[in-house]
């Protein structure tokens, strides 16, 4: 067993069980977590399979009148206490994300910060939670609307994110008053339960919060089907959102997803190619290329091709891998060693057809005993191979020679995704016109990211419905009510 508990300041962060009307619940199984820099087991969590979600699922219902009837202003000071408390344990919090998940330290102590941000703008929020009086036709008569918060809602979240994705997704929902049961993944439910604990010590009443751990194949069409549910929030892949959305459809429930992507970097021949270098090494290789807005095509205009893979060489070849813990590490090990065979197989695929390994372009697993694939530069790859067709979901950055903007908007939007893109250029005009032009929920310009806590975050087409963040996500957990009222003022 790993020493992750001794490594906390404060060891009843590491929690095992699963969080259910404001008890720990043990569950009749357990599965383990491993840390994928070394193999080693971290914890055995407990697996309350589909009896433990509609335990949760029953509590939530139960606080759900409760938690819409608490002040706003109350519910806002108990969010804003579960910010304070995620702050003041950054540090632990980073830690247990760095074992589970595999992202350095500092990245997963900036994770921790990121996700805080949108519980304390959320905490803000739900004090700001407006209706509108409407001119209605009928003489005498009044009209307008009320918002409120939807109900139990069911949080289903993925691993590249294991504080974040959860904190993103259920403080707004939590802020405006809806009861919330998180099923997290598999691979990193400690991130989660560490925050059940910070939200207990909160002061969230029993059963608003509640924290589901087990097989997704059990709990899931619970969180997704029962009748006391009222909407899914999933952030995960295409393919699994997709069967959640049809799980959903037979109840008619309300869902938002936030799903996969393949974003284009788009570099034109008038940008800062250093600056343009810089852009896709911050971007490209945070949390080793795993996240859903990672660039994955690289689109460079012929003219600065030469330079641009110059200087990105240089600068791939100097990124350093190794264990989350240590020193100056940039990127981790991936999730697991069938990510890394995953990786292998696009790179050696594109190879076979003819693309041109730069840097990296190998599996480190033997090497350094983890789930490590090296920081990879490629050129030449064909726009038809899967890995420039598929979500690459590691630390692999494979350029694409354009030539104008009709080709480099035309290739773009070659993809069933449409969640970030990236473009660097220093001309207006272009600026407009591609940002105009592509279709995706987000784009940077001279940015290689692109999310807070003010701005709205989702994607188009297959990249998913609905948007996270800013004023958007209050909305995205309330009913509009329309009011007509006559007959008082005839
Ligand atoms: P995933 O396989 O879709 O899993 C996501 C979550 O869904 C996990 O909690 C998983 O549980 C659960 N799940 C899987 N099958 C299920 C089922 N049949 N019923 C109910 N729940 C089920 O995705 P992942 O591999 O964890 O995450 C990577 C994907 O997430 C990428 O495609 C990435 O682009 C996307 N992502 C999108 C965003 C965004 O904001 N758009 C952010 C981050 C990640 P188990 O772990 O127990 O299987």
């Amino acid at each position: 067993m790993s020493d992750l508990r001794s490594r906390l300041k404060d060891q009843n962060l590491f929690r095992t069980d699963s969080f259910i009307n404001g008890e720990w619940v043990k569950g009749d199984s357990r599965f383990d977590v491993n840390n994928p820099a070394n193999r080693s087991k971290v914890a055995d969590v407990a697996d309350v399979g589909a009896a433990g979600a509609k335990q949760a699922v029953k509590a939530a219902a139960a606080a759900n009148l409760e938690w819409r009837r608490t002040s706003p202003f109350e519910r806002a000071r108990i969010v804003k206490r579960w910010h304070d408390l995620i702050m003041e344990n950054q540090d632990d919090l980073g830690v247990i994300l760095a074992m589970e998940m595999g992202k350095p330290l500092a990245e997963a102590k900036g994770e921790i910060a990121y996700g805080a941000g949108f519980v304390e703008w959320a905490a803000e929020e739900a004090k700001r939670v407006h209706g509108e009086t409407i001119a209605v036709p009928t003489p005498g008569a009044r009209g307008w609307t009320i918002r409120q918060p939807v109900g139990v809602v069911s949080c289903i979240t993925p691993w590249n994110f294991p504080s974040a994705m959860i904190t993103r997704k259920c403080s707004p929902a939590l802020a405006v008053g809806c009861p919330i049961v998180i099923k997290p993944a598999a691979e990193t439910p400690l991130s989660a339960l560490a925050l059940a604990e910070l939200a207990a010590r909160a002061g969230f009443p029993k059963g608003v919060f509640n924290v589901v751990t087990g097989e997704a194949k059990h709990i899931g069409p619970v969180l997704t089907q029962s009748d006391e549910v009222a909407m899914i929030g999933f952030t995960g892949s295409t393919q699994v959102g997709a069967l959640l959305m049809e799980q959903a459809a037979k109840g008619i429930k309300r869902v938002a997803l936030e799903l996969g992507g393949n974003a284009p970097f788009i570099v034109m021949d008038d940008a800062d190619v250093e600056k343009a270098a810089d852009g896709l090494i911050q971007g490209k290789f945070r949390a080793g290329g795993q996240t859903c807005v990672s660039p994955n095509r690289v689109f460079v205009q012929e003219a600065i091709m030469g330079d641009l893979t110059e200087a990105l060489a240089e600068r791939v070849k100097k990124v350093k891998v190794g264990d989350p813990f240590e020193e100056g590490v940039q990127v981790g090990p991936l999730i697991h060693d069938k990510a890394v065979e995953r990786v292998s197989e696009l790179v050696s695929g594109a190879v076979s057809k003819g693309a041109k390994i730069v840097a990296g372009g190998k599996s480190l697993m033997k090497e350094m005993g983890g789930s490590f694939y090296a920081p990879t530069l490629i050129t030449g790859a064909d726009m038809a191979s899967s890995l420039a067709v598929n979500e690459i979901f590691g630390p692999v950055a494979s350029l694409y020679p354009v030539k104008d903007e009709a080709e480099i908007i035309k290739l773009a939007n070659a993809t069933p995704y449409g969640l970030a893109a990236y473009l660097y250029t220093r001309d207006a005009g272009r600026v407009h016109r591609i940002t105009e032009g592509i279709d995706f929920g987000m784009i940077g310009v001279n940015a290689p990211m692109v999310g807070s806590p003010a701005t709205p975050f989702g994607g188009m087409k297959q990249s998913g419905i609905g948007r996270e963040g800013g004023k958007w996500a209050a909305e995205e957990f309330t009913e509009l009510k329309f009011v007509l009222l006559s007959g008082i003022d005839e």
